[in-house]
């Protein structure tokens, strides 16, 4: 094992350059204030991210994912990450809300794109572009990449989501270099995404586990059927 985050575990393989993401149950939210366990959300969130991938990857847009190993392991590129997380907002709800005043829901046209400095220690906190630069996390140029790779993401991802009965609310990507490019690493999951129910305004992700919504295990199951099913 290379390394152990909150929700997956990373494997070397004999490659040197390929890792295995094992997908965990645990859940925290809250900068892990809040800790749990939701039955089988590993399984369903490598699923998801594989299937997310791929639907990238057709539309020619690369990520760090090579295939699925089995129901909790995929295979991916090794990349180094870019500690910043780039969030794509539709709609307002969660940070953006409390930070700005913002009436929940409110849509967001064209999407909005925030920058989160990746360090638990500190929060996570949101960071300008300026903040990047003097913290020397990525160039100007890499920032640009970024913002637009996050955009094509997202002009990608909506429409597959509202053919599922979906509306995707906003979600968190991560990027990482490798051989010189900057491609989109991590998952793509419930749980870095928020999904409203297009005819219920229901929460299909991590929000049921954040707020106490209830269900959670069968929302996540119920988000593997639309997917993937
Ligand atoms: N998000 C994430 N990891 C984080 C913070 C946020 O995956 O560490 C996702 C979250 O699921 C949502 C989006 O990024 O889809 C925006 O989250 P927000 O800034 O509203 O923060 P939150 O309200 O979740 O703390």
């Amino acid at each position: 094992m290379l390394y152990e985050g909150k929700a997956k575990k990373i494997f070397l393989t004999e490659k040197d350059d390929e890792l295995i993401q094992y997908f965990k149950d645990d859940a925290t939210a809250f900068n892990a204030e809040k800790r749990g366990t939701i039955l089988k959300k590993g399984v369903v969130n490598n699923a998801i991210s594989a299937k997310l991938f791929q639907h990238l990857a057709d539309a020619g847009i690369p990520s760090h994912f090579i295939q699925q190993i089995n129901d909790r392991e995929m295979l991916t590129r090794r990349v180094k990450i870019i500690p910043v997380e780039v969030v794509v907002r539709n709609r307002a709800t969660g940070s953006i809300v409390k930070r700005l005043g913002l009436e929940e829901g409110l849509i967001i046209d064209p999407p909005l794109i925030e920058f989160f400095y990746k360090d638990d220690s500190l929060g996570d906190p949101l960071i300008s572009e300026d903040h990047i630069r003097l913290l020397k996390l990525a160039t100007t140029g890499q920032i640009e990449e970024l913002r637009q790779q996050a955009l094509n993401i997202n002009e990608v991802l909506k429409p597959f989501f509202q053919k599922k009965g979906m509306f995707l609310v906003d979600f968190k990507l991560e990027f990482g270099l490798w051989s010189g490019q900057i491609i989109v690493a991590d998952e793509i999951s419930p749980d870095t995404c928020r999904f409203w129910d297009i005819q219920t305004g229901e929460r299909m992700d991590k929000d049921r586990f954040r707020k106490d919504l209830g269900r959670i295990e069968e929302t996540y199951q119920e988000v593997l059927k639309r997917v993937c099913g």
